[in-house]
């Protein structure tokens, strides 16, 4: 939806009587979010002069543009920058000087031509200068090992901070980029170098090859005393791969010879095709968010490129992050989503492809986990105010950057999978390869792509697919076991969905019958007898729920069949009691079976009932819930399993049953803690153990000792202060008022207290007189506040919510308010649907 720019004449003809008649002119109102329609740029030669000694830079750059309707000015984007001397040239022998206009777009600018112009060429040539002090956007600089670095970073909207451009990804353009840097140092860009030439006896100049057709965002720079480390030619295409580390660093840069051929290989054998790149340089930054997909340079943060190896977590992390920025060569680089409103094109494809090779190389210990992780991470983001269809209206600038989420990658992952299993590996492949042909080098959008999956398939897999990237929440299909004559699973999705449903079913062996279901549908299970049937399983986008009694018996029966299964089993009856579907007496046995039992992916399956019910505790109920739960939490000391389903285990114990650990475990972890308090490290993990024992005067030590601390580990300690119990919620929020703690720091406890089912009602208490003054202090960050009150779950405190945050909340903030009370009133309400908890535990 583009912005139609509005020419508006505002100033009158009518002479002053006493003064000059002033020229006509037009006073230009801002396009809104998006460039207009009528220039679109055709290639850019952008020059940067770079040092990264200096804390700013400048820079020239040349803009071919296409005008295509008659105007006198045209808008780019720029943020940030310095703007200087500007010209333009156009048909033979046009052109003149580019003027400035006073009137300011949201990080756009209007430039004049001075008279207007009919459709065709031009070249905007544009000199300006900006910083380099905004830390991981635009262009920054970082010091490490001695030396200083310049980067660049242009995703989501920040390339319009180091040249003024056509700041949107639907302009895929070749870019020219030259760059002037001290003599000493190394220049990489995009492109391999084409030329290097002495400026003077400092600097150099050094010329990069054109791009293909490249959006802003993927444009790249970096620049410094890099060492360079050659890797070889890789792939199909024997692409020369390089590393760029810090001065010094070569030797710990052994893991991208050693795990990126097998990478790219897997890679390319998926797509069909070899890495689309001339070169690529794989650049580390001392401090990065993660990771960043520009073609042909790809930036990792230090740690996850520098180390031994051998060392398997880091060896794994290595493959998984190479797999999505390279998987992203295709998906965002090669085709790249028109708008940021299908930015799920992007991440979720690099995430589903990058998971898919981290599993064909064996760089994940648990995939029967992992799968059901990823599932249980998508849906947590898709329920409650943070549910989010995949493409989502992009309204303020701030949108594209906040939506690197869940939902754009979990949740377009889990999806994209869920198709995979329903239409088979190979078709599913195919389907992708038609889509990366048909768009290769330009853009695309949801619909191209449900265009080309309904060419390869059909109309309902295609709507299905439509559905899902446009609905909120996961789908819920009812199931019914039909054991008289032709044994068969009946199936009805809800809410007029199609969804793609995969029954497991189990005789002499574990099979799967896999259909669309819509209204309804017959599933026949083919074997003698009629067997164990389980609703999902492939842990699918969607929930089960079996209308008859649940056809698999006993929890026993479920331990024989694949992992997944026995966490997804868990993750939909909690889904049921979110929905208000389950009474309490029914969630308490379902609970029990699952927590009791032997198996720790059925104990991490009850840990999703778990949560779903401590969500809908209120106060009265909290003494008798939390006596139950420290009885029945032993099978989550996570022994004996590997280590990734034991720290999910472990983590669990700590959120839901905290007091539930020895006396003798408790005064060893509190020594543990002393001790790291002294080094000034701490444990959030240790601190959950001891801080009910520890009560406010441990509180009081780490919030003295967080004051003292830096960085990151300054941020662990609030985090730490965020897990103590309700007694300490008046003092969580008590630092809300220090003014000597940086507001987001002292928010961290509170939040995580706001949103911790045990201790909200305290927290909201103690927050309530101060709301003012927090509200004023957290500023454009009250957001953080509305989506934790959303936590709420009381019919009290809804009102109160309602009657204080209104007048205090600006009306950018309001819907996000109303989505936080509508929370609390989705709780209250299943909360009545549990109906006796009490009970239920009592029995
Ligand atoms: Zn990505």
């Amino acid at each position: 939806m583009a912005s139609r720019l509005l020419l508006v004449a505002v100033v009158a003809c009518s002479a002053s009587e006493r003064g000059p008649r002033p020229a006509e002119r037009h006073v230009l109102v801002a396009p809104g979010l998006r460039l207009p329609d009528d220039a679109a740029p055709i290639a850019y030669d952008l020059h940067l002069d770079l040092d990264p000694e200096k804390p700013t830079f400048s820079g020239t750059v040349a803009i071919r543009a296409k005008i295509t309707k008659p105007t006198d000015h045209v808008w780019l984007h720029a943020d940030e920058l310095v703007l200087g001397a500007a010209t333009w040239t156009g048909a033979a022998g046009t052109g003149g000087t580019l003027a400035l206009d006073p009137v300011e777009g949201d990080e756009m600018r209007a430039f004049r031509f001075g008279k207007r112009i009919e459709p065709g060429e031009v070249t905007l040539t544009i000199a300006f200068t900006g910083a380099l002090d905004h830390d991981q956007e635009g262009l920054f600089r970082q010091r490490a090992h001695g030396g200083w670095y310049i980067f660049s970073q242009g995703e989501s909207v920040f390339a319009r901070r180091f040249t003024p451009c056509f700041d949107e990804p639907r302009f895929k353009t070749p870019w020219r980029v030259t760059l002037t840097v001290p003599s000493s140092d190394v220049a990489l860009s995009n492109m391999p170098e084409t030329a290097t030439r002495d400026v003077d006896d400092q600097r150099k100049e050094v010329s990069f090859a054109a791009t293909g057709p490249l959006p802003s965002y993927l444009v790249a720079i970096a620049v410094g005393p890099f060492e360079l480390v050659e890797v070889g030619k890789l792939g199909k295409a024997k692409l020369p791969v390089r590393v760029a580390v810090q001065r010094g660093e070569g030797k710990r840069a052994g893991i991208v010879a050693a795990k990126l051929p097998a990478v790219i290989d897997a890679l390319e054998r998926y797509v069909g095709e070899p890495l689309p790149l001339a070169k690529l340089d794989v650049v580390a930054v001392p401090h990065l968010f993660g990771a960043m997909e520009n073609p042909g340079l790809i930036t990792f943060d230090e740690p996850m490129l520098l180390g031994e190896p051998r060392v398997k977590p880091f060896a794994n992390n290595f493959v998984l992050v190479a797999a999505h920025e390279l998987a992203h060569q295709w998906f965002g680089n090669s085709v790249t989503p028109a708008w940021w409103d299908d930015l799920w094109l992007s991440e979720g494809f690099a995430s589903w492809l990058g998971a898919k090779v981290e599993v064909e190389l064996g760089a994940v210990d648990d995939v029967e986990l992992r799968v059901a992780l990823t599932r249980r991470e998508a849906i947590a983001a898709d329920t409650g105010s943070s549910a989010a269809p995949l493409r989502r209206p992009m309204l303020h600038n701030a949108d594209p950057d906040n939506s690197f989420d869940e939902i754009a990658y979990q949740k377009a992952h889990v999806v994209l999978s869920t198709f995979e299993s329903y239409l088979g590996e190979e078709a599913f492949r195919d389907v992708l390869r038609a889509y990366l042909k048909a768009h290769a080098g330009a853009i695309a959008t949801t619909a191209d792509f449900v265009a080309v999956l309904r060419k390869a398939t059909n109309d309902a897999t295609a709507t299905s697919f439509d559905q899902y990237v446009r609905s909120t929440g996961v789908p819920v299909v009812e199931l019914r076991r039909q054991c008289d004559g032709d044994h068969k699973v009946i199936a009805h999705a809800r809410d007029g969905r199609t969804v793609p449903v995969c029954i497991g079913y189990d005789g002499k062996r574990y099979e799967e019958a896999c259909r669309l279901v819509g209204e309804h549908e017959e599933i026949p299970v083919f074997q003698a007898t009629c067997p164990p049937t389980y609703g999902n399983g492939r842990a699918g986008y969607y929930h089960t729920m079996w209308i008859s009694d649940a056809p698999h018996g006993s929890v026993r029966d479920l331990t024989l069949k694949p992992a997944r299964l026995r966490v997804v089993a868990g993750d939909d009856v909690a889904a049921r009691i979110d929905r208000g579907e389950l009474p309490a007496a029914d969630a308490i046995v379902e609970l029990r079976s699952m927590l009791d039992s032997k198996d720790p992916y059925l104990v991490l399956g009850g840990v999703a009932i778990a949560h779903a019910i401590d969500r809908l505790v209120g106060e009265p109920d909290r003494a008798a819930w939390s006596a139950w739960l420290n009885k029945h939490v032993q099978g989550l000391n996570g022994e004996n399993v590997k280590s990734e389903l034991a720290e999910q285990l472990a983590t669990a114990r700590l959120e839901l049953a905290p007091n539930s650990f020895g006396l003798g475990l408790v005064k060893d972890t509190m020594m543990a803690v002393e001790r790291d308090l002294t080094s000034m490290d701490v444990s959030v993990m240790l601190v959950a153990v001891v801080a009910t024992s520890g009560g406010d005067k441990l509180f009081a030590r780490i919030a003295d000792r967080a004051k003292e601390a830096q960085g990151d580990m300054r941020e662990e300690f609030y985090e730490a202060l965020g897990v103590f119990g309700p007694a300490q919620a008046p003092l969580a929020v008590a630092l809300l008022g220090d003014a000597s703690i940086e507001i987001d720091q002292a928010w961290t406890p509170v939040e995580h207290m706001l949103e911790r089912p045990a201790t909200r009602s305290a927290t909201w208490r103690a927050l309530k007189p101060v709301l003012p003054a927090v509200v004023k202090r957290l500023d454009s960050d009250v957001d953080e506040l509305l989506a934790a009150v959303g936590s709420l779950c009381d019919k009290t405190e809804r009102a109160e919510v309602a009657q204080t945050l209104q007048p205090l909340v600006a009306d950018a903030g309001k819907p996000q308010l109303a989505r936080a009370l509508a929370a609390i009133d989705h709780c209250i309400a299943s909360r009545s649907k549990l109906g006796d908890l009490a009970g239920a535990l009592a029995h």
